[in-house]
């Protein structure tokens, strides 16, 4: 199995990552990806990047130049009960990649189990993101189960995450589950410096050990990535 795009990257809009779009790009060409997507956390998350950026970010990666797909995108955060996002659709709208996921310091870290794994579900109803960001090793707890089986209902994939791959255990049943319910995954480096972007060394390992579909990865191909997200992979 081979990814060909990282859709999960972070730079210094984060606050918390330690290289630049141009950098994280360059890296992704020169590691002979075919795509990278600019996925900076939004406002939930101390030190994140705001409307400004997002609003701007389509035209900076539209604008590097380099011999890859760059996407724009945003890692997003639930806000309340409702399963809102932190940014209205006048900005995900404009974004590629749009995900979501549980961060500390953010609304759903200070929830009870029972109201994050409602919330969650209703923003997986909503439809408002393509990706559910590392469901394992969340910082949180949610009803796992339950947030798999409403993502593969509602065509939303869910990561397998690089840098969250430390608990094979819980990875592999994560999988299983996936596997088993017919929902589609991501792979990811969840970069937060350069030298982290196209590394999935781990989840393909993992992936190959239980046997997970290839029909079922979304960024092994252009065209899975495309339809997935409703973009178009050439661009102009
Ligand atoms: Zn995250
Ligand atoms: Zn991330």
């Amino acid at each position: 199995m081979q990814i060909v795009a990282d859709l999960h990257t972070h730079t210094i809009a984060s606050g918390h990552a330690a290289d630049t779009i141009r950098t994280v790009c360059e890296t992704a060409a020169r590691r002979g990806l075919l795509g990278v997507a600019i996925t900076d956390h939004g406002p939930m998350v101390p030190g994140g990047a705001d409307k400004v950026y997002f609003m701007a970010l389509q035209r900076m990666v539209d604008a590097i130049d380099v011999p890859i797909r760059v996407m724009s995108g945003i890692e997003d955060d639930i806000i309340n009960a409702r399963g809102e996002l932190s940014m209205g659709e006048e900005i995900v709208g404009r974004l590629e990649i749009v995900k979501a996921g549980c961060h500390p310091f953010a609304w759903i870290a200070e929830q009870s189990m029972k109201v994050r794994t409602d919330a969650l579900l209703n923003a997986i109803a909503l439809r408002r993101f393509r990706v559910f960001t590392h469901p394992v090793g969340s910082y949180c707890d949610f009803d796992i189960d339950a947030v798999v089986e409403a993502c593969a209902e509602a065509g939303i994939a869910l990561e397998l995450n690089e840098s969250k791959i430390d608990d094979v255990r819980k990875n592999r049943s994560f999988l299983e589950l996936c596997a088993k319910l017919n929902a589609y995954i991501t792979v990811s480096s969840d970069a937060h410096v350069a030298e982290e972007v196209g590394g999935f060394e781990r989840s393909l390992s993992i992936l190959e050990t239980v046997g997970f579909p290839e029909s079922l990865v979304i960024n092994t191909s252009t065209d899975k990535i495309a339809s997935h997200f409703g973009i178009s992979w050439k661009k102009g």
